[in-house]
């Protein structure tokens, strides 16, 4: 998956279309081994990746949703204006 793509939301149910837009950053820390019982804790930022950032089409809002709960769409399957899957108000 894309930024860009457009995608469907599982537990939605309304069929409304979202476009993908990453992943959220996350923070972790691990402990660095220098030897001789020497070390650090060093903090590294990383995406997460079985999280996904959504906005609705149509809308500005943004949500944190599973990756797992996305589903990819076609242009064509839902509408441009209003953002509902299988509508067209287009035209
Ligand atoms: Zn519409």
């Amino acid at each position: 998956m894309q930024i860009g793509d457009y995608v469907r939301v599982t537990g939605w149910g309304k069929g409304i279309a979202f476009q993908f837009c990453g992943h959220p950053k996350d923070v972790k820390e691990f402990w660095v081994d220098l030897g001789d019982n020497n070390g650090f804790w060093e903090t590294d930022e990383y995406e997460d990746d079985s999280r996904a950032i959504v906005v609705m089409v149509g809308d500005d809002r943004k949500f944190t949703v599973d990756t797992l709960n996305l589903a990819l769409l076609n242009r064509s399957d839902f509408c441009g204006g209003c953002g509902q899957i299988g509508h067209n108000c287009e035209d």
